[in-house]
């Protein structure tokens, strides 16, 4: 795939990910379109070697993998992985707040989103809801209003002239979209909003009652090009979805000689303790059904590697200060290695060392990212994954420009870059790890 046409693949990538749960269902659809076989966790498995696999777990938690035809589980796994989450306003199980003639929804912040950026912005929502049917069974649904729906209206420069210098925002108090109006009290409650959402979206389904919802704020705003030359990519959720999406597709076009396998986590922006977290069993109880006998198992870790892929900071032209002048990471100029003295980071001189070989071999130039010395560093899912199986693992993302906005930037070069990079590590034939 060319780098357009990759473009356009992670464009409707995002549009259709409105929701972590509705990247993973999108990413499960395309893996199935692609011969990957459906597995459930309640089920036994029969795997065979040559074929590809995935699982979801709790809709927001997907693993995915190919049992390479030239060789044996015992031969380890060249492992990716990445989150589907990405920092929000979620809305609380009850909702409504009525002020004067406009119907509000609480939210609670979901991971660490820049507030400023949510005000303003047409929003919609969508998630899942638990409902009970008209035969007493419970069943989940995906829903997405798909259309802007609510909004935070700022408040006037008039009411706050320091606004400008310096704005504190209160999440209980200044953060809660305007979803109606009515000027004589005929307000909806949420729950009949969303049974008439599932009316829409699933007419067949005979929902009685809805039980419980996980409901996201999400700009409707689609992805764009920008730039004179379309040189920058805009959007929302690109710290993680373009990382999810270069993995799903490098697994796809693995030629499947080898074993293969992606983790996309879900929860990282909220800390990764959850089942389909990073720190959580779900990687390593698929690894005990690929590889029952634990030493073999901790064999084939040990001759595995994992790339842990998420978005990087690029040095703000704004901002001079906040990179490390030796460390200037740019747009478009390749991948990045996230290097981090703390272990914020799972790169070491090692793992950096052989991705840094794979890229070459795919004619790729990396980038090494370091935090300023006096600045602290953020971390991802790379160092609690290595940590759990003793894997060796390096971190690596595309380069970002405003990351945790509600819009990101990053090169229009980059998601193809770091595509062909990651492609390079499930395909080479070539052994980097060290004394082999
Ligand atoms: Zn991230």
């Amino acid at each position: 795939m060319n780098e357009n046409a990759f473009n356009h693949s992670l464009f409707s990538f995002l549009k259709a990910s409105s929701s972590p749960f509705h990247a993973v269902s999108h990413m499960a659809e395309r893996l199935l379109h692609a011969g990957f076989m459906h597995l459930h966790e309640e089920q036994f498995w029969t795997l065979e070697q040559g074929k590809s696999y995935f699982l979801i777990r709790d809709n927001g938690g997907l693993i995915a993998f190919n049992l390479g035809s030239a060789v044996t589980r015992e031969d380890g796994f060249r492992m990716l992985a990445a989150h589907s989450d990405s920092p929000c306003l979620q809305i609380k199980p009850r909702a409504e707040k009525l002020t004067g003639s406009y119907l509000q929804l609480g939210v609670e912040v979901y991971g660490g989103p820049l507030f400023g950026p949510w005000f303003d912005r047409d929003l919609s929502l969508a998630g899942r809801v638990c409902c009970q049917l008209a035969d007493g069974s419970l069943q989940v649904f995906l829903v997405d209003f798909a259309r802007p729906l609510v909004v935070i209206p700022s408040l006037a420069l008039h009411f706050d002239r320091t606004a400008n210098e310096g704005k504190t925002i209160n999440a209980q108090n200044h953060l809660v979209p305007l979803i109606a109006q009515s000027l004589d009290n005929q307000l909806p409650d949420f729950p009949s909003l969303l049974k008439g959402q599932l009316a829409g979206q699933y007419p067949a389904a005979a929902v009685k009652e809805i039980l419980g919802f996980d409901i996201f704020c999400y700009d409707t705003q689609k992805p764009s090009f920008l730039g004179i030359n379309q040189e920058f990519i805009s959007s929302g959720k690109l710290d993680n979805l373009l990382s999810c999406h270069a993995a799903m597709s490098a697994l796809i076009k693995d030629d499947k000689r080898h074993n293969s396998l992606f983790f996309c986590a879900n929860h990282e922006e909220t800390g990764s303790v959850s089942t389909t977290g990073a720190q959580g069993a779900f990687l390593d109880s698929v690894l005990e059904r690929l590889l029952p006998d634990p030493q073999i198992r901790r064999m084939a870790l040990h001759r595995s590697f994992l790339i842990s892929i998420d978005n990087a900071h690029a040095h703000h032209p704004n901002y001079h200060d906040t990179a490390d002048p030796q460390h200037e990471i740019v747009l478009n100029r390749g991948p990045v290695i996230k290097i981090n003295a703390k272990q914020r980071y799972a790169t070491n001189s090692i793992s950096s060392s052989i991705f840094k070989l794979l890229a070459g071999e795919a004619d790729i130039a990396v980038q090494e990212f370091v935090m300023r010395s006096d600045m602290a560093c953020g971390s991802t899912i790379g160092p609690l994954t290595a940590a759990r199986l003793g894997v060796q693992t390096v971190d690596i993302g595309a380069p970002t420009l405003a990351m945790h906005s509600i819009r990101e930037l990053t090169g229009s070069k980059d998601p193809h870059l770091l595509y062909r990079s990651i492609l390079q590590f499930l395909n080479t034939n070539t052994d980097f790890r060290p004394g082999r």
